[in-house]
């Protein structure tokens, strides 16, 4: 006799079953070279074969081929990487322009081949946008959002927290309206953040973001263990006590001319030490390198800002804003020396991090200081690279590390079967030069495999639009 239970089981099941699409979508790269990130490897001449957006087989392309009516990709000569993730993502449509256009811009992320993003600044409707797409309602990355950001002033789409019952409430009302961070930024006095922490554990949420060095600072953010943002606050814990200057140049701290005298005094010899603690609070780092070193390290001019391949997508207002921002700054910026010296301490404290075990993040903060998400991933790849990671830990720092992060591993990151068919295919070897991640055939996402000239395509049509995206507003 069937017990009930296991009866209604398989009338679920059944049901389940003719829910589905009768039609099955089933992809197959074939002779494709598998860089699967599970370690440092390739696998030769492979056949992946990808059936409702789940990587199905692995396998030799001799002995495995493709199922009939599959959609087949040659990879002859391709390498099949993870799909890419970015750690520092905002949205345009967070701000001023419309929320219409966040389904270009998830598309503007996949034609570079970004299949998963951690929003960092959280808004309510980034929370319709994650669970349109985890439904498949849209064509989008995997959206991970931080909530609101918690900070001491007042600034666009944060919470302003000043007091420690109101740094408990955001993080109760941002955990309940669920976002999956708590992100905080600057301003906030050192008794706040502490009780911020002290609620998020209690609510079983992450602290993510800036460590202030005027109020938090490191030692209180590692006590924390909190995933810092930017490398904030390790210039200020480079100086020695008795360093004429107190502040130091992390973050918005860039803007205070004073500041940058502290570079001559940076002792790198505390870097080692650092970054052990680092490692043992908690060792996932976004260092945000290019937007730090390409802004505020090298500087970029008018004609820089014009010279750039991804200027297209920009309305003339905001291209006019960030050059007049970059000309601010840049008046009253510290000698190229410094700034260089600047440019090279940055990234000794990413390698020392990463040799002591930490685990480096990819992150671009595009589209802040006009810099466009998915182009702009690829460039931080190569400052991490000249940072003195291999190709090999620097793609880590854009698939296995966030997907460790996020808890993905079962479900994305490395290719493996059972996991889901996100999966950029590349013309040459990553391994061999990180800057060939640029140099994509294709992109698959959720299972859905896009060539790259189509997805250029797209760019071709979403750059009108962006750029004209503010016309009618004042
Ligand atoms: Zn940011």
């Amino acid at each position: 006799m069937m017990k009930p239970i296991v009866l209604l089981s398989i009338l679920l099941l059944a049901t389940a079953i003719t829910a589905q699409p009768s039609k099955t979508n089933v992809v197959a790269f074939v002779n494709v070279n598998v860089i699967p990130m599970d370690r440092e490897r390739v696998l030769r001449n492979q056949t992946v074969i990808v059936r409702d957006g789940t990587i199905a087989v692995i396998g030799d392309s001799k002995r495995n081929k493709p199922p009939a009516g599959a959609q087949v990709v040659d990879g002859t000569g391709k390498f099949l990487i993870p799909g890419l993730m970015d750690m520092h993502v905002h949205l345009f449509s967070d701000d001023e322009f419309p929320d219409s256009l966040a389904e270009d811009e998830f598309k503007v992320m996949i034609a570079y081949g970004v299949t998963t993003i951690r929003l960092m600044i959280g808004t309510p409707e980034q929370l319709v946008l994650r669970e349109k797409s985890a439904k498949g309602q849209i064509l989008a990355p995997t959206i991970f959002a931080a909530s609101p950001h918690l900070t001491g002033k007042k600034q666009p789409n944060g919470i302003v927290v000043t007091t420690e019952a109101e740094g408990r409430a955001a993080v109760a009302k941002s955990k309940q309206e669920g976002y999956d961070f708590i992100k905080v930024t600057t301003f906030l006095a050192p008794e706040v953040y502490e009780a911020i922490v002290d609620e998020a554990r209690k609510q079983n949420i992450r602290v993510v973001g800036h460590a202030d060095s005027r109020s938090v600072g490191l030692q209180r953010a590692l006590k924390a263990a909190q995933q810092i943002e930017h490398l904030d606050s390790y210039l200020e814990a480079l100086l020695p006590e008795n360093a004429p200057v107190k502040g130091s140049v992390s973050d918005i701290y860039v803007y205070t001319p004073k500041n940058w005298e502290s570079i001559d005094y940076l002792d790198e010899k505390k870097i080692p030490e650092l970054a052990r603690l680092t490692v043992s609070a908690n060792p996932f780092v976004t260092p945000t390198l290019h937007l730090f070193k390409f802004t505020f390290g090298k500087g970029r001019t008018e004609e820089s800002f014009k010279a750039q391949p991804d200027i297209r997508f920009y309305p003339q207002k905001t291209v006019d804003a960030w050059t007049r921002a970059s000309k601010r700054y840049l008046s009253t910026a510290a000698p190229i020396e410094k700034r260089e010296k600047y440019i090279r301490v940055r990234n000794e404290i990413v390698k020392a991090i990463y040799d002591a075990g930490g685990k480096i993040m990819a992150g671009s903060d595009t589209p802040e200081w006009l810099m466009l998400y998915g182009h702009t991933l690829h460039l931080e790849l190569i400052d991490l690279r000249d940072a003195g990671l291999s190709n090999y830990a620097t793609l880590e720092a854009a698939t296995k590390n966030p997907a460790a992060f996020l808890g993905l591993l079962g479900q994305a990151g490395p290719i493996e079967k059972g996991k889901r068919g996100d999966l950029v295919l590349l013309d040459a070897n990553p391994l061999d030069d990180i800057a060939n991640t640029q140099r994509r055939a294709g992109v698959m996402i959720k299972g859905k495999y896009f060539a790259q000239a189509e997805m250029n395509r797209w760019l071709d049509e979403i750059a009108p639009r962006f750029q004209h995206a503010l016309d009618g507003h004042k």
